[in-house]
Order: structure tokens, then C-alpha cells, then sequence
């Protein structure tokens, strides 16, 4: 249902316009096809993944001698999520058995980093989780507050240091900490924003640096926010933060903002990363994990 309201805006751009294509012709033809294209393309689903996505279309509407346009809806639902499935990745949180398992969050200022950290940790507390956050970025006037303000809210508890702090140095106390208390789950914060791209990406190799040396085989899940509604721009993002970071999977953020949903085909296609959660509004219930299924067939439902 949450998943449904969510994407209100984005079904009825994209599988509005699809509904409204295959009333208007009588059959399938090349015609049909480039007005397809053209609101795949309007949805963000990205150039290339429009491509591909209608010669597959053809090859099989040839293939099983689809003459009503009406039959053809099946068979784009069924190829969108063949093309997302077929990106590489694990779809899930590569969650430890054994505490803490330390998740690292990436992504520029303004995307819902600290949002969805709360949302996160929400989420593992309502599971019976004990969870601390890092408040890693010390770079952001607010940003520490920020972050307290969540976790009272979700009850968490912050391990912080003064504004203009090392980075490195509280999330190395918070590594100790979660492991004093032990925490199962230790969310850190990072910076979005500091003077120029390559100190951000220096600080961030950082940080990694001291998780990777406190423990071993962490972090166990590097994840970049990105901005549903920033569109192709997001995909600007995500490739200078995948080479830096590690990025082991996206958050995106503000879905329930969007009607250009197909971005998250996008970057699915160009980045080979898996989306593992998406954010569909402001309140800390307004997480869900991404299922490509349940994204694609609801659009069309
Ligand atoms: P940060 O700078 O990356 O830490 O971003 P914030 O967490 O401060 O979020 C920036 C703004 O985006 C805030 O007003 C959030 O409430 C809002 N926001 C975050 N996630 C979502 C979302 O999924 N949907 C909507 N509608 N707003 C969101």
C-alpha cells in the first residue's frame, strides 16, 4: 500500500501514458513502438535501457504474433524487471550474525542522508536491534543535531564529537562503543560537502580506512543516498561516489516526489548496483526495501 501511494506520481506518468498509448492504437506497429519509447524515456528509465528494452519488445512480440497492443503491456512489465534483475549485486543487507555490522552512508548534501539513517535505524530498533549512529559528518552546521533529533526520536543513541571534528576519530569511537554496548547494528553518518570533490572523497577512504582496520570485513555495506527527483543528475553523482566509496548499494530518496520513477531502471542498468531501499516520504515509516516485482507490477496494476 505504502508502495502504491508512494509511486502515485510516478504511475501516472509512466504506466498512465503506457495505459493510455495502447487505448489509442489499434495495433502494434512501428509507430506504437516510438511513441513507447518516447514516455520511457519521459520516465527517466534512461536512453540505453529504452533501447534495448523495445528490441526485446519487438523480437518478442514477433516471436509470439502479439497483434493487440493490449497484450503487449504483459510483456514490458515482464522485460523491466528481466533488465533489472539481470544487473549484478546482492539485493539484501549483508547483515552479520555476529555484531556489529557497520554500515557506512555516502551521498551530497540535501539527497535525505540523516533521514534515512533514522528511517534505518527505525527499522532495525522495531526488529529488536540495538543500534547506534555515528555522526560522521562534522562539516554541515547542524548536521550533529540533526541527527540526535532522530535518534531520540527512534531511540538510538549518537556517539558525536564537536562540529569541525575529525570524521575518522568519532566514527573510530563509535566503533568502540558498539562494541562495548554491544550494538548489533552501527549506522555512520559522513559529510556531503567539503571544499572541493577530492577532499570529500579523501575523508570518506578515510573513515573506511578505520572501519577496515577496527573490523574486519567491515564495512559491511556502503550505501549512497541519491535524490530521486535530481533525475539523470543522480547518476552524475553515483559514478564519482562508486569509484571513491566502494558503494555497495543505493538509497533512493524522494520516489514519492517524482513522476520520473523509471530512474531507478536507470541506474540499475548503468551502475550494475543494486537499489536496496527506497524512500517514500518525509516520516520514519517512509522506508521500503526495493523489490523490483512489487515496483514494476505496481506501477501497472
Ligand atoms: P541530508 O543533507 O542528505 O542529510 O538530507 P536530509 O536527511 O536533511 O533531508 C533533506 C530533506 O529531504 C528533508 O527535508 C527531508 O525530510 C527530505 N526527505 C528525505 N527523504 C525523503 C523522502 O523519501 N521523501 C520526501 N518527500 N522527502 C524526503
Amino acid at each position: 500500500e505504502k508502495f502504491k501511494e508512494g509511486l502515485a506520481k510516478t504511475r501516472q506518468n509512466f504506466a498512465g501514458k503506457v495505459n493510455d498509448l495502447i487505448a489509442k492504437y489499434r495495433k502494434v506497429d512501428e509507430e506504437f513502438f516510438e511513441e513507447l519509447e518516447e514516455v520511457l524515456i519521459q520516465a527517466d528509465v534512461g536512453f540505453d535501457t529504452v533501447l534495448e528494452l523495445v528490441d526485446e519488445l519487438k523480437m518478442e512480440v514477433k516471436r509470439r504474433n502479439i497483434k493487440d497492443p493490449a497484450d503487449v503491456k504483459d510483456v514490458i512489465t515482464e522485460k523491466l524487471v528481466d533488465i533489472y534483475n539481470a544487473g549484478g549485486g546482492q539485493n539484501g543487507l549483508n547483515i552479520q550474525e555476529k555484531g556489529p555490522t557497520v554500515i557506512l552512508f555516502v551521498g551530497v548534501n540535501g539527497v535525505g542522508k540523516t533521514t534515512t539513517i533514522g528511517k534505518l535505524a527505525h527499522r532495525f530498533i522495531r526488529d529488536g536491534k540495538k543500534v547506534l549512529l555515528a555522526a560522521g559528518d562534522t562539516f554541515r552546521a547542524g548536521a550533529i543535531e540533526q541527527l540526535e533529533v532522530w535518534g531520540r526520536r527512534v531511540g538510538a543513541e549518537v556517539i558525536k564529537q564537536k562540529e569541525g571534528s575529525d570524521p575518522a576519530a568519532v566514527v573510530y569511537d563509535a566503533l568502540q562503543a558498539a562494541r562495548s554496548r554491544n550494538a548489533d547494528i552501527l549506522l555512520c553518518d559522513t559529510a556531503g560537502r567539503l571544499q572541493n570533490k577530492a577532499n570529500l572523497m579523501k575523508e570518506l577512504e578515510k573513515v573506511k580506512r578505520v572501519i577496515e582496520r577496527q573490523v574486519p570485513g567491515a564495512p559491511h555495506e556502503v550505501l549512497l543516498v541519491l535524490d530521486a527527483t535530481t533525475g539523470q543528475n543522480a547518476l552524475v553523482q553515483a559514478k564519482q561516489f562508486k569509484e571513491a566509496a566502494g558503494v555497495t548499494g543505493i538509497v533512493l530518496t524522494k520516489l514519492d516526489g517524482t513522476a520520473k520513477g523509471g530512474i531507478v531502471l536507470s541506474i540499475r542498468k548503468e551502475l550494475n548496483i543494486p537499489v536496496k531501499f527506497v524512500g517514500l516520504g518525509e516520516k520514519m515509516e517512509d522506508l521500503e526495501v526495493f523489490d523490483p516485482e512489487k515496483f514494476v507490477y505496481g506501477l501497472f496494476e
